[in-house]
């Protein structure tokens, strides 16, 4: 599949679902509370995107190689999972935990997508670290993402810092091209080589997303074929943003 280069049309849509996008995870992260259900959650996300006449995309999304269709809006991965965990009304967040809330919407016809990672009441300094550099890393990641510069370079901005802070990334799970499909070529790895991989060119809409642990890189995948958990059992933050490359500073497009 070659890289889809965004029309002007479709960019002035992306950025209208990226805006709603953005407004929908932020009342959704700000719901995120002790005694509350990551089912819950999920509920808000849907109701404030069909309000609003879009598409929870995640909800019976089937990606290839999955056995069962994500049977959820939205992805709700508490402490020590990494990514994809199903919302359930039995899950209750508990004071101290973090949770990642991972989102994707349809405005359109065109795709965005979008993660936050949330503390839940009080949380440890080593949670509250592990947040911030997540965070920080997905902006080292966005600012390497210039026109001319090339996927590689995003990676290898990305790897550089988190490696300071000795956090495993996580290797099997990459941001990717989104827009007219949830995942369009390219793969965009959390680490990497400079100068390598392909080129940045203006018009291309990627999400990148990294996905930092407080040990080791690996993860393992659940029975329910979703959800990925860090294999020592140590948290896990992700953080996530569609954007749009330009010949400049790239452009976030989920954002208010
Ligand atoms: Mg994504």
């Amino acid at each position: 599949m070659a890289i889809i280069i965004k029309t002007k049309e479709e960019i002035e849509i992306l950025r209208e679902g990226g805006k709603r996008l953005a407004t929908v995870l932020y009342k959704v992260g700000e719901m995120v509370k002790p005694g509350i259900s990551t089912w819950e959650l999920d509920k808000y996300a849907e109701k404030l995107i069909k309000d609003m006449g879009d598409y929870p995309a995640s909800l019976h999304y089937r990606p290839e190689g999955a056995d069962t269709p994500f049977p959820a809006s939205l992805c709700v991965s508490i402490n020590n999972e990494v990514v994809h965990g199903i919302p359930n009304k039995n899950k209750i967040l508990q004071e101290g935990d973090i949770v990642s809330l991972d989102l994707l919407l349809r405005h359109k016809n065109l795709f965005t997508d979008m993660a936050i990672t949330v503390p839940v009441g009080e949380v440890s300094s080593s949670s509250k670290k592990l947040l911030k550099v997540t965070e920080d890393a997905l902006m080292v990641g966005i600012d390497a993402a210039r026109g001319g510069n090339r996927i590689g370079d995003i990676g290898h901005a990305i790897e550089s810092f988190a490696r300071k802070y000795k956090y495993g990334i996580v290797e099997v799970l990459s941001g990717h091209g989104v827009g007219k499909a949830i995942h369009e070529d390219p793969y965009v790895p959390n680490f990497g080589k400079a100068g390598t991989g392909a080129k940045l060119v203006p018009g291309m809409v990627i999400a990148i997303e990294p996905m930092l642990n407080n040990g080791t890189k690996n993860v393992t995948l659940d029975k329910d074929g979703w959800t990925f958990r860090t294999a020592d059992g140590k948290r896990s933050a992700h953080f996530e943003h569609t954007i749009l490359i330009t010949e400049g500073e790239p452009e976030i497009l989920t954002k208010i």
